[in-house]
């Protein structure tokens, strides 16, 4: 078969250019997804009793009107739940409100001291300069006591690589930056200082969970053009012929791959070899889900928290998500069940045993007091993904300033959460956005926005 598009994977970037070439008209494109199931890392899982799963906490922090009246179109208004971003810490046997800095009267008085004292040598001597990395950019923003209290430990169990290992660049507006008056001023008069309120809200599925949303895209695409089950192979561009493990092949005029852009390079013939040396240099971290389904009702502390951040070390993982919070469907009776969601990180640097790591769960939410004992524990569910974050390493830009152009001359484009390798642009919105601004560029000459101004793209958070 011969398609003037082809689009690889069926995540949330593909099904964004899909979406958005039908839209336009176009209807000559097929979608070639490896998987029997349309959604990639946006996919929901039903384990054996009945307690569904994402990959991962997936919360929508949008930044575009498309999006929004997309999402509106895929599931309806009716078919979301509405909630406050309430997100804690857990560290010293205790919880901290987030952000984190501006918080630290809860500490033990050593702590707080440490983190005090480093903004005050911080404002006497502030770290002017362009930082080299993201730990340069730590110690300058926070200071050396929350670097060493907070940010660096939690980083590296968020990132799975020293801090001195990624550059600075994607921060931007996710990491809240601090001020000594503000953070001094809660400290004396015992005020608290949360990041949610009435205008902090997300939304989240009613039923299906995330991978609902994106089951609900790929019926507005039309299933006709997904072609499920198909693992491209190989892709030679100048016979414009691509070739699935099975043996099928189809024809293309333009190719949009949403593949990890290390693996894809790998699959084009004639690519030139320093060019696929260099995009082996990207750096990624691999994501390990363990969802544990439990019976009863969770201790008051936790019931209405949505995530809570883990930068100590007695447990393996950054993040859990009160997973039941977020739709009473996500557990098979809500006046029986409850289900909290684990995330840890691995890679070279920072290596799991994956053997393990279900036990190790088990034995840190004891600990920190998440449940009370393994009779709650009715169900285990484990999902790892070798491919999870994105890495923002110093070196990530001179890569991709070398290795995505030369594709474009080949009429193949490379974009999505690990087709275009920008951590600070690789969220649900942002990935279904360069697919669909990918399509206006190959089918109206528009130039994208997201992949090439990152920062300009976020900033439109709230001028929509
Ligand atoms: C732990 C975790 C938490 C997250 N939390 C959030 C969140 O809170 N909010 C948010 O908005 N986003 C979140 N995300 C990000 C969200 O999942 C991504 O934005 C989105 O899935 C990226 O879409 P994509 O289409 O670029 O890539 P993917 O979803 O990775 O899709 C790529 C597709 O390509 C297919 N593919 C790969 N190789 C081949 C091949 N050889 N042949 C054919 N097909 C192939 C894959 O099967 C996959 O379906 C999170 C992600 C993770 C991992």
């Amino acid at each position: 078969m011969e398609y003037q598009y082809v689009i690889i994977g069926s995540g949330p970037t593909g099904l964004g250019a899909a979406y958005r070439l039908k839209e336009l008209g176009i209807t000559n494109f097929i979608i070639l997804e490896r998987e029997a199931y349309v959604g990639g890392l946006a996919t929901s899982f039903v384990d054996e009793q009945g307690f569904l799963w994402d990959i991962g906490g997936h919360v929508q922090f949008s930044h575009y009107t498309y999006f929004d009246n997309l999402m509106i179109k895929a599931l309806g208004n009716e078919g979301w739940l509405s909630h406050q971003r309430e997100s804690w810490v857990w560290m010293r046997n205790r919880f901290v409100p987030y952000p984190f800095q501006n918080n630290i009267k809860y500490l033990p008085k050593e702590d707080m001291w440490k983190c005090l004292e480093g903004l005050i040598k911080l404002y006497k001597n502030p770290i002017n300069g362009k930082p080299k990395n993201f730990r340069e950019w730590i110690m300058a923003t926070f200071g050396e006591g929350l670097a060493d209290v907070f940010m660096i430990p939690y980083n590296f169990k968020v990132w799975a690589y020293p801090a001195e290992q990624m550059n600075a660049v994607w921060v931007g507006e996710r990491v809240a930056v601090i001020d000594l008056q503000r953070v001094t001023e809660n400290i004396l008069f015992d005020k608290d200082d949360f990041s949610w309120g009435p205008n902090n809200t997300f939304q989240f599925p009613k039923h299906g969970g995330t991978g609902a949303i994106w089951k609900a895209v790929g019926d507005l695409v039309g299933l006709e053009n997904v072609m499920l089950n198909a693992d491209v192979q190989h892709v030679d561009p100048t016979t414009k012929k691509i070739t699935m493990a099975d043996g099928r092949t189809v024809g293309y005029q333009h190719l949009l791959s949403t593949m990890p852009l290390d693996q894809f390079t790998k699959k084009v013939d004639g690519f030139p070899a320093e060019l696929i040396q260099k995009s082996q240099g990207l750096k990624h971290s691999s994501t390990n889900i363990i969802g544990v389904g439990l019976k009863g009702k969770p201790n008051p502390e936790l019931a209405p928290k949505c995530w809570m951040y883990f930068p100590e070390s007695n447990s393996p993982y950054y993040r859990i998500t009160v997973f039941s919070n977020y739709s009473p469907y996500n557990v098979p009776d809500i006046n029986q069940y409850w289900s909290l969601m684990s995330e840890t990180s691995e890679s070279s640097a920072k290596p799991v045993n994956r053997e393990t790591l279900v036990a190790d769960t088990v034995r840190a939410l004891l600990e920190d007091g998440l449940i009370e004992s393994e009779d709650q524990i009715v169900s285990k569910f484990l999902y790892s993904t070798d491919y999870g974050y994105p890495t923002p390493s110093v070196e990530r830009d001179d890569i991709l300033k070398a290795v995505l152009p030369a594709l474009e001359p080949m009429d193949m484009y490379s974009r999505g959460r690990f087709g275009a390798w920008k951590y600070e642009v690789s969220n649900q919105d942002h990935s279904l956005m360069q697919g669909v601004e990918w399509a206006n560029r190959v089918v109206l000459g528009v130039p994208e926005l997201t992949l090439n101004f990152p920062d300009a793209a976020n900033a439109m958070w709230g001028k929509k």
